[in-house]
Protein backbone atom coordinates (compact mmCIF):
# COMPACT_ATOMS: atom_id res chain seq x y z
CA UNK A 1 0.00 0.00 0.00
CA UNK A 2 1.51 3.56 -1.12
CA UNK A 3 2.01 5.91 1.96
CA UNK A 4 0.78 9.09 0.96
CA UNK A 5 1.59 10.56 4.41
CA UNK A 6 5.30 9.97 4.12
CA UNK A 7 5.38 10.96 0.66
CA UNK A 8 3.54 14.45 1.43
CA UNK A 9 6.11 15.20 4.12
CA UNK A 10 8.67 14.50 2.27
CA UNK A 11 7.33 16.95 -0.65
CA UNK A 12 6.77 19.18 2.29
CA UNK A 13 10.23 19.11 3.74
CA UNK A 14 11.49 19.41 0.05
CA UNK A 15 9.31 22.70 -0.35
CA UNK A 16 10.68 24.33 2.35
CA UNK A 17 8.41 26.78 3.06
CA UNK A 18 7.45 27.42 -0.40
CA UNK A 19 3.79 25.70 0.22
CA UNK A 20 1.70 25.52 2.57
CA UNK A 21 -1.68 22.92 2.86
CA UNK A 22 -4.27 25.11 4.92
CA UNK A 23 -7.19 22.48 5.75
CA UNK A 24 -11.04 23.21 6.77
CA UNK A 25 -12.18 21.59 10.19
CA UNK A 26 -14.42 19.41 8.28
CA UNK A 27 -11.60 17.36 6.78
CA UNK A 28 -10.10 14.13 6.89
CA UNK A 29 -8.36 13.62 9.96
CA UNK A 30 -5.08 12.28 7.90
CA UNK A 31 -5.43 15.48 5.63
CA UNK A 32 -6.01 17.80 8.71
CA UNK A 33 -2.78 16.35 10.37
CA UNK A 34 -0.65 17.59 7.40
CA UNK A 35 -1.86 21.03 7.22
CA UNK A 36 0.11 24.45 8.31
CA UNK A 37 -3.11 25.92 8.87
CA UNK A 38 -6.52 24.19 10.13
CA UNK A 39 -9.47 26.42 10.91
CA UNK A 40 -12.98 27.72 9.68
CA UNK A 41 -13.52 29.38 7.10
CA UNK A 42 -12.95 32.96 8.25
CA UNK A 43 -9.94 31.69 10.55
CA UNK A 44 -8.77 30.17 6.99
CA UNK A 45 -9.16 33.18 4.75
CA UNK A 46 -7.10 35.26 7.26
CA UNK A 47 -4.60 32.88 7.41
CA UNK A 48 -4.19 32.62 4.40
CA UNK A 49 -4.31 36.53 3.31
CA UNK A 50 -1.47 36.91 5.40
CA UNK A 51 1.38 33.96 4.51
CA UNK A 52 4.08 34.65 1.80
CA UNK A 53 4.02 31.09 0.46
CA UNK A 54 3.76 30.91 -2.99
CA UNK A 55 1.69 27.90 -3.31
CA UNK A 56 -1.72 27.80 -0.85
CA UNK A 57 -2.86 24.32 -1.42
CA UNK A 58 -6.09 24.45 0.17
CA UNK A 59 -7.99 21.13 1.54
CA UNK A 60 -11.85 22.16 1.43
CA UNK A 61 -14.08 23.05 -1.04
CA UNK A 62 -14.30 25.17 -4.02
CA UNK A 63 -15.78 28.39 -2.51
CA UNK A 64 -13.05 28.54 -0.18
CA UNK A 65 -10.32 28.11 -2.14
CA UNK A 66 -11.64 30.74 -4.34
CA UNK A 67 -11.71 33.20 -1.51
CA UNK A 68 -8.17 32.43 -0.55
CA UNK A 69 -7.65 33.26 -4.45
CA UNK A 70 -9.21 36.79 -4.17
CA UNK A 71 -7.12 37.47 -1.38
CA UNK A 72 -3.84 36.32 -2.45
CA UNK A 73 -0.83 38.31 -3.69
CA UNK A 74 0.05 38.67 -6.97
CA UNK A 75 2.28 35.79 -7.19
CA UNK A 76 0.59 32.92 -4.98
CA UNK A 77 -1.26 30.26 -5.90
CA UNK A 78 -4.44 28.71 -4.76
CA UNK A 79 -4.93 24.65 -5.65
CA UNK A 80 -7.65 22.55 -4.86
CA UNK A 81 -6.66 18.39 -4.91
CA UNK A 82 -10.63 17.84 -6.35
CA UNK A 83 -12.09 20.52 -8.73
CA UNK A 84 -14.99 19.02 -7.89
CA UNK A 85 -15.52 19.46 -4.66
CA UNK A 86 -18.36 22.16 -4.74
CA UNK A 87 -20.82 22.89 -1.83
CA UNK A 88 -24.42 22.82 -2.74
CA UNK A 89 -25.25 25.41 -0.51
CA UNK A 90 -23.20 28.42 -2.97
CA UNK A 91 -25.34 26.49 -5.99
CA UNK A 92 -28.25 27.79 -4.36
CA UNK A 93 -27.22 32.13 -5.59
CA UNK A 94 -25.26 33.68 -8.54
CA UNK A 95 -24.50 37.22 -9.10
CA UNK A 96 -27.07 37.18 -11.60
CA UNK A 97 -29.96 36.51 -9.18
CA UNK A 98 -28.64 38.71 -6.11
CA UNK A 99 -28.71 41.60 -8.71
CA UNK A 100 -32.50 41.16 -9.40
CA UNK A 101 -32.76 40.65 -5.50
CA UNK A 102 -31.59 44.00 -4.72
CA UNK A 103 -33.41 45.64 -7.74
CA UNK A 104 -36.68 44.05 -6.69
CA UNK A 105 -35.73 44.85 -2.88
CA UNK A 106 -35.98 48.61 -4.35
CA UNK A 107 -38.78 48.85 -6.33
CA UNK A 108 -41.34 46.69 -3.70
CA UNK A 109 -39.72 49.09 -0.52
CA UNK A 110 -37.70 51.99 -1.81
CA UNK A 111 -34.71 51.08 -0.21
CA UNK A 112 -31.19 50.09 -1.02
CA UNK A 113 -30.53 46.79 0.82
CA UNK A 114 -27.21 46.07 1.60
CA UNK A 115 -25.95 42.32 0.70
CA UNK A 116 -24.09 40.33 3.32
CA UNK A 117 -23.12 37.50 1.65
CA UNK A 118 -22.17 34.22 3.65
CA UNK A 119 -18.59 33.08 2.82
CA UNK A 120 -20.40 29.97 1.20
CA UNK A 121 -20.47 31.74 -1.85
CA UNK A 122 -18.88 32.18 -5.34
CA UNK A 123 -17.16 34.51 -6.70
CA UNK A 124 -19.64 36.05 -8.49
CA UNK A 125 -21.70 36.26 -5.90
CA UNK A 126 -18.97 38.32 -3.71
CA UNK A 127 -18.33 40.59 -6.48
CA UNK A 128 -22.07 41.55 -6.24
CA UNK A 129 -21.57 42.08 -2.63
CA UNK A 130 -18.71 44.34 -3.01
CA UNK A 131 -19.98 46.71 -6.14
CA UNK A 132 -22.95 47.14 -3.42
CA UNK A 133 -20.88 48.12 -0.27
CA UNK A 134 -21.47 44.81 1.42
CA UNK A 135 -19.39 42.80 3.32
CA UNK A 136 -18.53 38.82 3.29
CA UNK A 137 -19.68 37.27 6.77
CA UNK A 138 -19.14 33.46 8.12
CA UNK A 139 -20.78 31.99 10.89
CA UNK A 140 -18.89 33.19 13.66
CA UNK A 141 -19.00 36.41 12.60
CA UNK A 142 -22.48 37.09 10.90
CA UNK A 143 -24.16 38.87 13.88
CA UNK A 144 -21.40 41.37 13.91
CA UNK A 145 -21.45 42.07 10.40
CA UNK A 146 -25.64 42.59 10.23
CA UNK A 147 -24.67 44.97 13.44
CA UNK A 148 -22.00 46.90 11.57
CA UNK A 149 -25.12 47.63 9.08
CA UNK A 150 -28.45 47.84 11.13
CA UNK A 151 -25.94 50.84 13.23
CA UNK A 152 -26.08 52.53 10.30
CA UNK A 153 -29.97 52.51 9.40
CA UNK A 154 -29.57 50.20 6.17
CA UNK A 155 -31.65 47.06 5.37
CA UNK A 156 -29.27 44.29 4.50
CA UNK A 157 -30.21 40.89 2.24
CA UNK A 158 -28.41 38.22 2.99
CA UNK A 159 -27.80 35.08 1.17
CA UNK A 160 -27.62 32.30 0.78
CA UNK A 161 -28.16 30.27 3.54
CA UNK A 162 -31.24 30.85 5.66
CA UNK A 163 -30.58 29.12 8.79
CA UNK A 164 -27.84 30.89 9.53
CA UNK A 165 -29.81 34.15 8.64
CA UNK A 166 -32.94 33.25 10.76
CA UNK A 167 -30.90 31.88 13.91
CA UNK A 168 -28.43 35.35 13.87
CA UNK A 169 -31.41 37.26 13.77
CA UNK A 170 -33.05 35.63 16.52
CA UNK A 171 -29.80 36.23 18.53
CA UNK A 172 -30.50 39.87 17.74
CA UNK A 173 -33.87 39.74 18.51
CA UNK A 174 -35.56 40.96 15.35
CA UNK A 175 -39.15 41.08 15.13
CA UNK A 176 -40.76 39.09 12.63
CA UNK A 177 -42.38 41.78 10.60
CA UNK A 178 -38.53 43.21 10.34
CA UNK A 179 -37.65 39.59 8.71
CA UNK A 180 -38.72 38.72 4.87
CA UNK A 181 -37.67 35.43 3.67
CA UNK A 182 -36.97 35.74 -0.29
CA UNK A 183 -37.22 32.97 -2.95
CA UNK A 184 -36.84 32.71 -6.86
CA UNK A 185 -40.17 33.95 -7.25
CA UNK A 186 -39.28 37.82 -6.15
CA UNK A 187 -42.19 38.14 -4.24
CA UNK A 188 -43.12 39.15 -1.01
CA UNK A 189 -45.34 39.22 1.17
CA UNK A 190 -45.36 43.16 2.66
CA UNK A 191 -46.79 44.15 6.14
CA UNK A 192 -46.54 48.01 5.90
CA UNK A 193 -42.96 48.14 7.69
CA UNK A 194 -40.03 48.34 6.37
CA UNK A 195 -37.79 45.00 6.80
CA UNK A 196 -34.14 45.51 8.46
CA UNK A 197 -33.40 41.70 6.64
CA UNK A 198 -34.06 39.85 3.57
CA UNK A 199 -33.33 36.29 3.91
CA UNK A 200 -32.39 34.04 1.16
CA UNK A 201 -33.71 30.99 1.62
CA UNK A 202 -30.76 28.72 0.38
CA UNK A 203 -29.68 25.72 3.12
CA UNK A 204 -26.94 23.46 3.32
CA UNK A 205 -28.20 19.71 3.21
CA UNK A 206 -25.41 18.31 5.47
CA UNK A 207 -27.14 20.43 8.19
CA UNK A 208 -30.47 20.47 7.21
CA UNK A 209 -30.23 16.34 8.16
CA UNK A 210 -30.48 17.11 12.24
CA UNK A 211 -34.24 16.62 13.27
CA UNK A 212 -35.90 16.55 16.27
CA UNK A 213 -36.19 12.94 17.11
CA UNK A 214 -31.86 13.43 17.08
CA UNK A 215 -32.38 15.08 20.01
CA UNK A 216 -34.64 13.26 21.80
CA UNK A 217 -33.18 10.03 21.57
CA UNK A 218 -29.74 11.80 22.84
CA UNK A 219 -31.65 13.75 25.48
CA UNK A 220 -32.89 9.97 26.21
CA UNK A 221 -29.67 8.33 26.97
CA UNK A 222 -27.52 11.40 28.10
CA UNK A 223 -29.74 13.71 30.09
CA UNK A 224 -27.65 15.60 31.14
CA UNK A 225 -25.60 15.70 28.10
CA UNK A 226 -25.03 19.18 25.95
CA UNK A 227 -26.52 19.76 22.59
CA UNK A 228 -23.87 22.05 20.72
CA UNK A 229 -24.98 22.76 17.37
CA UNK A 230 -23.86 24.90 13.81
CA UNK A 231 -26.11 27.95 13.19
CA UNK A 232 -26.86 26.23 9.51
CA UNK A 233 -29.02 23.85 11.46
CA UNK A 234 -32.72 24.24 11.51
CA UNK A 235 -33.93 26.81 13.79
CA UNK A 236 -35.93 24.50 16.15
CA UNK A 237 -32.98 22.52 16.32
CA UNK A 238 -30.39 25.44 17.34
CA UNK A 239 -33.47 26.59 19.82
CA UNK A 240 -32.75 22.91 21.38
CA UNK A 241 -29.06 23.02 21.78
CA UNK A 242 -27.73 24.76 24.56
CA UNK A 243 -25.16 26.45 22.50
CA UNK A 244 -24.86 27.31 18.92
CA UNK A 245 -21.99 28.73 17.08
CA UNK A 246 -19.03 28.02 13.99
CA UNK A 247 -16.95 25.20 14.12
CA UNK A 248 -14.57 26.87 15.87
CA UNK A 249 -16.69 27.96 18.61
CA UNK A 250 -17.80 24.55 18.95
CA UNK A 251 -14.70 23.59 19.46
CA UNK A 252 -13.24 25.66 21.55
CA UNK A 253 -16.58 24.80 24.14
CA UNK A 254 -15.47 21.12 23.92
CA UNK A 255 -12.04 21.95 24.76
CA UNK A 256 -12.11 24.00 27.42
CA UNK A 257 -15.60 21.86 29.10
CA UNK A 258 -14.66 18.93 32.25
CA UNK A 259 -13.34 16.01 31.70
CA UNK A 260 -16.40 13.67 31.96
CA UNK A 261 -18.37 15.92 30.32
CA UNK A 262 -20.97 14.71 27.72
CA UNK A 263 -21.87 16.12 24.20
CA UNK A 264 -23.64 15.81 21.23
CA UNK A 265 -22.51 17.73 18.25
CA UNK A 266 -24.64 18.98 15.44
CA UNK A 267 -22.67 19.41 12.37
CA UNK A 268 -20.22 17.75 9.73
CA UNK A 269 -19.67 14.44 11.21
CA UNK A 270 -15.81 13.98 10.33
CA UNK A 271 -14.93 16.71 12.07
CA UNK A 272 -17.11 15.51 15.69
CA UNK A 273 -15.05 12.06 14.92
CA UNK A 274 -11.89 14.63 15.27
CA UNK A 275 -12.89 15.68 18.49
CA UNK A 276 -14.30 12.65 20.00
CA UNK A 277 -10.49 11.38 19.14
CA UNK A 278 -8.73 14.02 20.75
CA UNK A 279 -10.74 14.50 23.99
CA UNK A 280 -10.69 10.93 24.95
CA UNK A 281 -11.73 12.37 28.39
CA UNK A 282 -15.22 12.96 27.54
CA UNK A 283 -17.61 11.36 25.99
CA UNK A 284 -18.72 13.21 22.17
CA UNK A 285 -20.99 11.99 19.99
CA UNK A 286 -22.50 13.01 16.71
CA UNK A 287 -25.85 14.56 16.53
CA UNK A 288 -26.05 11.95 13.21
CA UNK A 289 -23.92 11.16 11.23
CA UNK A 290 -24.04 13.81 8.53
CA UNK A 291 -20.78 13.57 5.84
CA UNK A 292 -20.12 16.22 3.70
CA UNK A 293 -19.86 14.27 0.49
CA UNK A 294 -17.92 17.51 -0.76
CA UNK A 295 -15.37 18.09 1.75
CA UNK A 296 -14.86 14.17 1.65
CA UNK A 297 -13.87 14.35 -2.51
CA UNK A 298 -9.89 15.91 -0.89
CA UNK A 299 -7.60 12.65 0.10
CA UNK A 300 -4.15 11.59 0.56
CA UNK A 301 -4.05 10.54 -2.25
CA UNK A 302 -5.27 13.86 -4.72
CA UNK A 303 -3.37 16.20 -2.02
CA UNK A 304 -0.51 14.05 -2.87
CA UNK A 305 -0.26 14.45 -6.46
CA UNK A 306 -1.27 18.03 -6.80
CA UNK A 307 1.66 18.70 -4.16
CA UNK A 308 3.64 16.71 -6.90
CA UNK A 309 2.40 18.75 -9.74
CA UNK A 310 3.80 21.69 -8.43
CA UNK A 311 7.52 20.87 -9.93
CA UNK A 312 5.70 19.25 -12.50
CA UNK A 313 2.95 20.55 -14.48
CA UNK A 314 0.39 22.07 -12.12
CA UNK A 315 -3.10 20.69 -11.60
CA UNK A 316 -5.89 21.97 -9.88
CA UNK A 317 -5.14 25.56 -10.37
CA UNK A 318 -8.49 27.65 -8.71
CA UNK A 319 -8.26 30.54 -11.24
CA UNK A 320 -10.71 33.71 -10.72
CA UNK A 321 -10.77 35.93 -13.42
CA UNK A 322 -12.91 38.97 -11.72
CA UNK A 323 -12.08 39.33 -8.30
CA UNK A 324 -11.62 43.55 -7.73
CA UNK A 325 -15.21 43.85 -5.77
CA UNK A 326 -15.39 40.08 -4.37
CA UNK A 327 -11.74 40.95 -2.67
CA UNK A 328 -13.46 44.16 -1.23
CA UNK A 329 -16.22 42.59 0.40
CA UNK A 330 -13.55 39.94 1.82
CA UNK A 331 -11.59 42.75 3.07
CA UNK A 332 -14.45 45.02 4.41
CA UNK A 333 -15.55 41.87 6.65
CA UNK A 334 -11.76 41.66 7.85
CA UNK A 335 -12.07 45.27 8.75
CA UNK A 336 -15.58 45.18 10.54
CA UNK A 337 -14.23 42.23 12.66
CA UNK A 338 -10.99 42.98 13.25
CA UNK A 339 -12.12 46.41 13.48
S1 LIG B 1 -21.07 21.32 4.94
FE1 LIG B 1 -22.71 22.33 3.79
S2 LIG B 1 -22.04 24.44 3.55
FE2 LIG B 1 -20.22 23.23 4.15
S3 LIG B 1 -19.29 22.67 2.22
FE3 LIG B 1 -20.62 20.97 2.77
S4 LIG B 1 -22.56 21.46 1.72
FE4 LIG B 1 -21.35 23.34 1.72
Amino acid sequence: MINYVKKIQKLKDKFDGKVVISAHHYQHPEIVKLADFVGDSYKLAVDCSRVNAEYIVFCGVRFMAEGAAILAKENQKILLPKMSAGCPLADFIDGEIMENVLMSIEQNFQISAIPVVYMNSYTDAKNVCGKFGGAVCTSSNAQKILEYYFAKGQSVFFAPDFNLGINTARKMNLKEGDIIKVNKDLTFSKNGKTPKLFIWDGNCRVHKRFIQSDVEQFKAKYPNGKLIVHPECDEAIVNLADISGSTSKIFSEIEKSKNGSVWAVGTEYFFVKRITDQFPQKTIVPLRQSICANMAKINLQNLYETLKSIDENIENLIVVNEKQNARKSLQKMIEIVEG
